[in-house]
């Protein structure tokens, strides 16, 4: 049966799939976020592991310690260079971080809140949403 939530990279040689509706979902504007991204802030969710399915292609992990100290696998089409998600968290075991802007409906699932916003930049403004500093207690 086909999965709730499906998604894929710029050019469509990596697609994926999950069913469980996120609850983790974050405006994240870490310094990380901000150099993987390219831009202010990135917006991802977590997803179990065991529901994040791949249908096709082979994304490149790339393997990355994050500002705080922790590693991590960013994952990107090696054609397109479009970032999909995050694995092999050392903070979160059993979790796969996947990136809104890669879904295909990304209208279905929105931020609940926002974090590191100790390095958010000053033109962006705060959303009506839970605020933390660093990452959520
Ligand atoms: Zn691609
Ligand atoms: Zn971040």
């Amino acid at each position: 049966m086909a999965k709730k939530y499906t998604g894929r990279c710029a050019c469509g040689a990596v697609t994926f799939a999950f069913d469980k509706d996120p609850d983790f979902i974050a405006n994240c504007h870490c310094r990380d976020c901000k150099k993987a991204s390219g831009g202010e802030m990135a917006t991802f969710f977590a997803v179990p592991q065991e529901d994040f399915t791949l249908l096709s292609g082979r994304p490149k992990p790339f393997h990355y310690v994050a500002e705080s100290g922790k590693g991590l696998d960013r994952n990107f089409c090696p054609d397109c260079g479009a970032r999909l998600f995050t694995s092999n968290l050392e903070s979160f075991p059993g979790l796969v971080f996947v990136t809104l802007g890669s879904l295909d409906r990304p209208e279905l699932i929105e931020p609940r809140l926002e974090m590191f916003t100790k390095r958010r930049l000053k033109w962006a403004k705060p959303l009506d949403m839970p605020q933390f500093d660093s990452m959520p207690g």
